[in-house]
């Protein structure tokens, strides 16, 4: 099976935004200045709303039930990931909203996605299209950035959306069906003052994100070079934006053996179970707390009967990395790990072990540009009353994709929100109108640089 590789080619290419040129010299100015005193810059100043941003937000704050409606409605149609079904409807709905507001729909083709697996075990992704909607205008060209795929399956207990108060609760209602309601209405808020119209803007929306965007990858990469701001809008969890992300990385191992009778003919067999229990040991013991390394194997399967020599086990592997030698250097281990045979003294040739290794996230490390986004956004979140704290994660987005390739993007820019991945996931109900006033300011802003 191939060992599809995991650098991005584009990975040391920075792009420096168009509109952004004639005043690089006076931002880089800026942050030195401001990194100087604070690690990152968080004081800058925004001028304060005008006419037509209050209009903006005034017309935001009758929109609730409108937002919640709609949330609801999409929350309760399922889109995990493999839901093909599922995913589809809310492409086509997206699809539908946006052509109201004057953007061209495109379908990006989704694929399958092969892995190596057990005999009868079949990991192989079907991704589903994804949705690129597009208008030309002037100014700075932006690029949001959405995911419409979910961790829940159809047959997960946790489908439905309710409300109790200021809280939701429901698959996806923080990540992100949330902020994909907070991103349309920033626009259509745009779009009912008529600022719209004169914007250049991409939505760009995938289908596989909880994957790993292993199918929306290249096209994410190829429209972060188009533009020249990133705006993802996962969720900004307890008020709070994103600046810097941890590399992620995704490994599939199958090791083969050789079946036998556990009793009449143990020393015939090969166990691949327990040549897996080795490999599993060494690759649990890449993790390393000092340098931030840390390695996971959440899943492992294998085997046939209690009397029978595993003939066939396999892992699924997940690691994090703050720098991007850290996660090349990690895959080298894997694969010597993978090639090795610890299990049984001589090699026979009777153990042999299929590998799939992806860098899927790159590390997000954050560049004068990026932090230059989010103050602005801090800064604008102010002005509307919205304090919003900074930190860093472990968790990677699809905005450390186009971070590096150039794109300086802000990646947490939904509805607030905790316990994703979860059946406690939960979203706060009046951050829906909060952060589509933040977005829709900061479009407006962005656009006319
Ligand atoms: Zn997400």
């Amino acid at each position: 099976m191939s060992l599809l590789s995991s650098n991005s080619p584009h990975s040391t290419f920075l792009k420096i935004p168009k509109t952004m040129k004639l005043h690089r010299a006076s931002l880089l100015f800026l942050s030195t200045f401001l990194f100087s005193f604070s690690g990152h810059a968080q004081n800058t100043v925004e001028p304060s709303l005008n006419a037509e941003e209050r209009e903006l937000t005034s017309w935001l704050d009758s929109q609730e039930d409108n937002m919640l409606e709609m949330l609801e409605r999409i929350t309760n149609i399922n889109s995990g990931s493999l839901n093909k079904q599922g995913v589809n409807e809310l492409a086509s709905i997206f699809s539908d909203e946006l052509r109201q507001l004057g953007f061209a729909i495109s379908t990006l083709p989704g694929e399958v996605i092969e892995m190596p697996s057990c005999p009868g075990s079949d990991y192989n992704v079907d991704v589903a299209d994804h949705v690129l909607a597009s208008k030309s205008g002037s100014g700075s060209k932006l690029l949001m950035m959405g995911h419409l795929d979910t961790v829940f399956p159809p047959d997960s207990p946790f489908q439905e959306f309710s409300r109790e108060g200021d809280t939701m609760y429901g698959p996806g209602v923080s990540d992100m069906k949330g902020g994909l309601v907070v991103m349309l209405y920033a626009l259509k808020a745009l779009n009912e003052n008529g600022s719209l119209q004169d914007k250049s803007i991409s939505v760009l929306l995938n289908s596989d994100e909880e994957m790993g965007s292993l199918s929306s990858r290249k096209y994410l990469e190829e429209q972060a070079v188009l533009h020249d701001w990133g705006l993802v809008y996962e969720s900004s969890g307890n008020n709070r934006l994103t600046r810097e992300r941890k590399g992620l990385g995704q490994a599939r191992f199958v090791v083969h053996g050789k079946a036998s009778h556990a009793g009449g003919a143990h020393e015939q067999g090969r166990s691949a179970i327990k040549e897996l229990a080795y490999k599993i040991v060494q690759i649990e013991n890449i993790t390393d707390y000092e340098t931030g390394v840390t390695v996971n194997v959440g899943v492992v399967s294998g085997g046939e009967a209690r009397n029978t020599i595993a003939p066939c086990a396999e892992a699924l592997i997940d690691l994090r990395y703050p720098e991007a030698q850290q996660g090349v250097d990690a895959v080298a281990q894997f694969e010597e790990i993978f090639g090795n045979v610890y299990s049984y003294p001589v090699d026979s040739g009777e153990l042999t072990t299929e590998s799939w290794t992806n860098l899927h996230r790159p590390a997000k490390i954050a560049t004068p540009e990026s932090d230059y986004l989010l103050n602005k956004t801090i800064a604008i979140g102010r002005l509307l009353g919205q304090e919003l704290g900074v930190g860093d994660s472990g968790g990677g987005t699809d905005g450390s994709l186009t971070q590096a390739v150039g794109l300086p993007t802000l990646d947490s820019l939904g509805s607030a929100g905790t316990g994703a991945h979860s059946n406690r996931e939960q979203g706060r109900v009046s951050s829906l109108v909060e952060r589509a006033k933040l977005n829709a300011v900061l479009i407006r802003r962005l656009a006319a640089e």
